[in-house]
């Protein structure tokens, strides 16, 4: 009964189906591919972090770096 499944999931970039064992997984094509890094590298993933959620704790990465020694 225990039969290999292929793992279907959808390219993040046209959101085709994608065959887990394709040589471009997670992309369905190396175009998608290079679509995804171009947004990477143009800024258009921004990692999201809570900068306005932080107390005031964060003020020491902005300190003098002569501080540290
Ligand atoms: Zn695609």
């Amino acid at each position: 009964m225990a039969r290999k499944r292929n793992l279907k999931l959808k390219c993040p970039i046209c959101k085709k189906p994608v065959n887990s064992q394709d040589a471009d997984f997670p992309f369905c094509s190396e175009r998608c591919r290079l679509i995804d890094l171009g947004k990477w590298a143009s800024g258009a993933y921004v990692i999201s972090s809570p900068l306005q959620d932080t107390d005031d704790g964060i003020e020491d990465l902005s300190r003098d770096p002569d501080e540290n020694f």
